[in-house]
């Protein structure tokens, strides 16, 4: 998204409220006083990043009897048992019904369950 705007010189940034260009080392947005996030914070917090729902739903979906979804969410010990069991064909029901559920789990909550690190 801001690829399509103006060329930020390398000691600027974004304000997260407004939009305005700020001096990453700007504590406060000058233009609407919000306090900013340097980029150097926000990879500090990872917490707020997390596995994408559309590829967990696509994986799960497509190749869940094999459990492929459940190594993409770091569920390794799962994705183990999905393996072994695949023959039977209950992995492959059961991630069926997990890839509805994380269809209709709502993005935000989807990256908490399963944060990236
Ligand atoms: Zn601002």
């Amino acid at each position: 998204m801001t690829q399509e705007r103006m060329i930020l010189g390398a000691d600027e940034q974004y304000c997260s409220s407004c939009g305005a260009v700020v001096k990453k080392t700007a504590e406060l947005c000058p233009t609407c006083g919000v306090r900013q996030q340097s980029h150097a914070q926000q990879s500090y917090a990872p917490r707020t990043e997390g596995k994408n729902k559309w590829v967990a739903f696509v994986l799960a979906f497509l190749l869940g009897g094999l459990g492929i979804h459940k190594f993409y969410l770091k569920k390794y010990a799962q994705g183990v048992i999905y393996l072994l069991l695949f023959w039977t064909l209950i992995p492959g029901i059961v991630a069926f019904v997990e890839s509805l559920i994380y269809l209709f789990t709502p993005e935000d909550t989807f990256r908490q369950r399963y944060p990236n690190d």
